[in-house]
């Protein structure tokens, strides 16, 4: 039986949604003993009450087995809907009318109401219109400020409050709506150590929320539109990290383009050293099956391949039948892979650019002899965080440890590949260095004695961003 910090040298992390069916403390406890390394709390769904307990349960456990848990805080966003219909559900043919108006009346098999004047705004004659995740596909013609005349091109069934996607048009949309700025504020105030941004579309969509967060979390860019990958660069510069949203994004395009667009985010996420979630229907057919399909143990295998920090459950945790088998079943996937991508040389062959500050130069050195001297682990004292995430932005074999006196940084690193964060006071002398990296490092089951590691710090000790020492250490016999 292996034990759960064994689990932490698993490096690819697991992101599991928490809900109705993962809301008991015992649950949550035993998801993490699984594998579960960030739980994310979907302000999507659920009571604030309801997130407040789940939070109260993670930070309990954290405290019970001293293991430093990260908490996603995911917000709506501006999520668009249609209006409400006067019976359940209404049915349509294709090649029908359909009329769409910002101040209708309750919706029939002709019209419905959709209460967003920025869509009739942004679109024109030709324009798409895509409804219940694609299902349902308008094709615009006659319209103005209130009002669109439609084909109906696909889809056979309609209902009160279903989503609408606008796939191409850029909409003078804020991503954080009046409830998405209440729901922040009740996710800093239950310490939420990731928020998570719905339907970003611009750089300075990520400005905006910043500006708001005021450094109280960091902030995680959740690509779903078209509009979000054609500014993927500057987007990426400015959050902390990001996640391909497949769901949303797999209704904005058409699914053939989904896998190049997850490989490209991942590259150019990696290139940044900020970490990339890949998240919606991994494992999806385990909400009612105690087993997955092959497909979805290729696609979670890939993700690994591919180099992502995080892959993450939705519904198969939060609401499915099977929300510990699922972990367990992830878990397993992601460390047989590893096991693969490392023997056969590496996860990603093409090493990012290195930029040339002296904590750069020395974290990257760090890994190149870390492989040369087969050590154990990379230890890597911090105080942001950000020397551990340009150590495992090298992808290396070995785990990384970060050794940092902010609680907060080390909760953040949960979500980054191949870390494995302790929350510990700052060293005063070379020796401290040394002795507490070694201690740790066997505590944590990550080196054993005669083992080597490599130590990088910081002189003088206790200085942020200051990192310009570089120790290789042999763990002594206690
Ligand atoms: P959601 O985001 O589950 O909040 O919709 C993820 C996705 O769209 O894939
Ligand atoms: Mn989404």
């Amino acid at each position: 039986m292996s034990t759960f910090l064994e689990h932490r040298l698993r490096q690819t992390k697991i992101v599991a949604t928490l809900g109705p069916a993962s809301s008991s403390k015992a649950m949550i406890r035993s998801l993490f003993e699984a594998g579960a390394d960030v739980f994310r709390l979907n302000f999507s769904h659920g009571t604030a009450d309801e997130h407040r307990a789940r939070m109260k349960s993670i930070r309990e456990i954290e405290q019970e087995l001293g293991r430093p848990i990260a908490v996603l805080a995911d917000l709506q966003g501006p999520k668009l809907r249609l209006g409400v219909f006067e019976n359940d559900e209404i049915s349509l043919t294709i090649g029908q009318t359909f009329r769409l108006e910002l101040n209708g009346t309750l919706g029939d098999e002709a019209h419905a109401p959709l209460p967003h004047p920025e869509i009739f705004a942004a679109i024109k004659r030709g324009s798409e219109l895509l409804l219940d995740d694609g299902k349902v596909r308008l094709r615009v013609g006659e319209c103005g400020q209130d009002f669109a005349v439609t084909i109906v091109e696909a889809g056979h069934k309609l209902s009160s409050r279903k989503g609408v996607n606008v796939p191409h048009a850029v909409l003078p949309l804020s991503p954080l709506t009046v409830k998405d700025r209440i729901d922040l504020e009740i996710a800093l105030e239950l310490g939420a150590d990731w928020i998570a941004l719905s339907f970003v579309q611009r750089p300075e969509d990520i400005i905006e929320a910043r500006n708001l967060v005021r450094g109280r979390a960091a902030v995680l860019a959740k690509l779903e539109k078209p509009s979000a990958i054609k500014f993927l660069t500057p987007i990426i510069d400015l959050a902390d990290g990001v996640m391909v949203a497949r769901g949303d994004l797999g209704v904005e395009m058409p699914p053939e383009d989904v896998p190049r667009t997850q490989k490209r985010i991942l590259r150019e996420a990696r290139r940044f050293g900020k970490p990339v979630i890949v998240a919606t229907q991994m494992l999806e057919s385990m909400i009612g099956s105690p087993t997955p399909t092959r497909a979805e143990a290729s696609d979670v295998a890939g993700a690994v391949y591919d180099g992502a920090d995080a892959v993450m459950l939705s519904a198969e945790t939060a609401s499915g039948e099977y929300p510990y088998e699922s972990v367990v079943i992830m878990d397993r996937i992601i460390r047989r892979t590893q096991e693969d991508a490392h023997e056969f040389g590496g996860l990603v062959n093409e090493k990012p650019s290195v930029q040339h500050t002296p904590p750069d130069a020395i974290t990257v050195a760090a890994c190149q002899i870390a492989d040369t001297v087969a050590a154990s682990a990379i230890i890597t004292y911090t105080t942001s965080g950000s020397t551990t995430l340009r150590a495992a932005r090298e992808r290396p074999s070995m785990p990384i440890m970060g050794l940092t006196p902010v609680l907060a940084t080390a909760r953040r690193l949960a979500l980054s590949f191949g870390v494995h964060a302790v929350h510990t006071e700052d060293v005063q002398s070379f020796k401290d260095m040394v002795d507490k990296a070694t201690r740790l490092a066997v505590r944590d089951h990550i080196a054993r004695v005669g083992d080597r590691v490599v130590i990088t710090a910081g002189v003088p000790f206790g200085t942020p961003g200051s990192t310009n020492i570089l120790r290789i250490a042999e763990i002594p016999d206690s």
